[in-house]
């Protein structure tokens, strides 16, 4: 582990205690840190949430919270051995499938249990006009045609798919600048979610959408976008979800809870 890289931060809900259990989450989702919020409060625990550092500033979880890379499966070995951690909850992005197959690796080195947690995908009602595509790749190669008008919604880390197309015109929205090239044709929007309904049916009246890329995230805080199409009648090319755990994981926070109990 390049532990000049990692910046600890600490809120004031959590500190180490003596006798208590390490655990560690695996975050950077609204879920991640709902599950923080409610085990930093607890005297039997110490609870540690690990963010990758994707966002410049990130909304950080109660209790300790360290951030940046572990240096692979090798980093993260050592992390958990030096920090005493006895259990893993990865509680990551749905598409962050790097993060989670080094933890199972880790995990599985150490004999330490992990709890895999995996919020469910969005799933189309009747009225929703979706077309499934396997990734980033897909997704470029069907939108790029003249006349589309796209609002490209994916974070910024894989826009680099669509810097070659030149005959669409995006709306790219982002947290934090993006590194990759933009595609030729293209406006910048950065902001944050939650996103209202209102303001998705604003946004996308206002520059004429005519297709939305989005990734099958799941969850609630982007979620209007999928509402404001719908209303909208507008295609959403929707990117299917890489395949994250090889061991079960579980679609609620109560269900992570109740496994913790079981395990502790
Ligand atoms: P990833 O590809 O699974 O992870 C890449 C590397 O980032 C990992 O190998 C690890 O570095 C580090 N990392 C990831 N999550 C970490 C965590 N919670 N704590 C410490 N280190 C972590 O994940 P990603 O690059 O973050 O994202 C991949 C996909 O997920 C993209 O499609 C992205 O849009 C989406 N996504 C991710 C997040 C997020 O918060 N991670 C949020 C929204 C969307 P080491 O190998 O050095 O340990």
């Amino acid at each position: 582990m390049e532990a000049d890289k990692i910046i600890a931060m600490r809120s004031d809900t959590n500190s180490a205690r003596g006798d208590s259990t390490r655990v560690l989450i695996l975050g950077g989702t609204s879920e991640a840190s709902e599950l923080a919020t409610q085990l930093a409060v607890r005297d039997d625990l110490t609870v540690i949430s690990s963010l990758a550092g994707r966002v410049s500033q990130p909304r950080l979880p109660a209790g300790i919270v360290r951030v940046g890379g572990f240096g692979g499966v090798a980093g993260l070995v050592s992390y958990l051995v030096d920090e005493n951690i006895k259990v893993v909850i990865d509680a990551t992005h749905p598409f962050a499938t790097k993060i989670s197959g080094n933890a199972e690796l880790a995990c599985n080195t150490l004999s330490i249990p992990l709890i895999a947690f995996e919020r469910p995908p969005w799933a189309p009602k009747k009225e929703d006009l979706w077309c499934a595509v396997p990734d980033v790749q897909a997704a470029a190669s069907m939108v790029n045609h003249k006349r589309n008008r796209v609002f490209l919604s994916i974070g910024r880390q894989e826009l680099g798919a669509f810097s070659d197309c030149e005959a669409a015109w995006f709306l790219v929205r982002a947290i934090d600048e993006p590194n990759e090239r933009l595609p030729t044709n293209s406006k910048l929007i950065l902001k944050r979610g939650p996103f209202h309904l209102d303001d998705e049916l604003q946004m996308l009246r206002s520059e004429s959408i005519s297709l939305i890329v989005s990734k099958n995230s799941g969850g609630t805080a982007t979620y209007s976008k999928i509402q404001a199409a719908r209303t909208l009648q507008i295609p959403i090319v929707m990117i299917d979800r890489p395949q994250k755990h090889n061991i079960p994981a579980v679609a609620r926070t109560d269900d992570v809870l109740q496994k913790l109990a079981e395990l502790l």
